[in-house]
């Protein structure tokens, strides 16, 4: 049994980067007989834009992107993401922070640690008359190892390259990992497509699965795309919203090129369902450009040179 999904952020409407990470785990889940499930990811809300969740499904729609069964909402899960977090805690697992990001960063720089792994300050109880802020996860297990559908062999030392990391925001909401480790289990989740700028959080979410005793999925990250100045396409750079009843098979047919998978001339301009069509039954895994991030065309970046 295969079980996919794509799980955008309602951040924004669907750009050019977000269509292949969702047409790569489409693709991958239809042509090998697969399911495939779409979660909203809102437990962010100050990231969030009103109107964006619908927007979404409404674009995978036109675009012939048809998920199973409901949409899981991340934003109505509370009670769970605190279930798992309440095992963590039972386990010894967590513990309360008080740091800030300034007083991180002048910490690991004294002790000459890569930007961003947490010093461990708080690790054996909160400095004096100082109150909790965020929740931290104990790394002891370090180092990580799986293989990537497409990366390859990925190896990470979670202690030493990323050490105790943040599982309940200092301003409330459950973090990405927490939420993406309970979810994808629940869901029953077995192949994840999805881009290359998560690589590097793959191995906190495997750490994560191994504490709370459930399986892991396989993993395949495709590369991101980028636009003419190497930045990840985003609403930051720009990027022009896909448009939904408009340009969806110029929009496909691009993402198809995109990922290697190169439909016949004749298609140019078809209709999404009959790109799709032919994308899944040829669908070739083996075509897929192997690096983390790839330039996509100025047609689709929003960049105008
Ligand atoms: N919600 C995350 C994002 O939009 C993706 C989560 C995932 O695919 O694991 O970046």
């Amino acid at each position: 049994m295969y079980i996919g999904r794509f799980a955008p952020s309602p951040t924004g409407p669907l750009h050019f980067g977000s269509l292949v990470a969702a047409l790569g785990s489409f693709l991958d889940a239809r042509a090998r007989g697969g399911l495939w499930l779409v979660r909203i990811e809102d437990i962010d809300p100050p990231r969030e834009q009103p109107g964006a969740s619908d927007a979404i499904l409404h674009t995978l729609d036109a675009f012939g992107l048809h998920w199973d069964g409901e949409v899981l909402y991340q934003g109505r899960r509370s009670a769970v993401y605190e279930a798992a977090l309440e095992r963590l805690a039972r386990d010894g697992l967590t513990y309360p922070c008080a740091c800030s990001r300034k007083e991180i960063a002048e910490a690991s720089a004294r002790r000459g640690l890569p930007p961003g792994v947490y010093p461990g300050r708080c690790r054996s109880g909160l400095p004096p008359g100082r109150r909790g802020r965020a929740l931290r996860l104990r790394v002891d297990e370090t180092v990580i190892e799986f293989d990537d559908g497409l990366q390859g062999a990925i190896r990470q030392d979670l202690a030493a390259e990323v050490g105790d990391f943040i599982i309940r925001r200092a301003d409330g909401p459950f973090a990405y990992h927490l939420a993406v480790v309970v979810d994808d289990a629940e869901q029953g989740i077995t192949h994840i497509v999805r881009g290359a700028d998560l690589l590097d959080s793959t191995p906190r979410q495997i750490y994560l699965q191994r504490l709370l005793g459930v399986a892991s999925p396989h993993y395949l990250h495709l590369p991101v795309a980028v636009d003419a100045r190497g930045d990840k396409l985003s609403k930051q750079t720009h990027a022009a919203p896909l448009e939904p009843d408009r340009a969806a098979g110029d929009a496909l047919w691009h993402a198809l090129n995109f990922l290697q998978q190169v439909p016949p001339a004749a298609l140019r301009g078809a209709p999404p369902a009959e790109l799709l069509g032919w994308a899944v039954s040829h669908w070739a895994p083996e075509h897929l450009p192997a690096s983390q991030t790839r330039l996509a065309s100025d047609a689709v970046s929003g960049v105008t040179r």
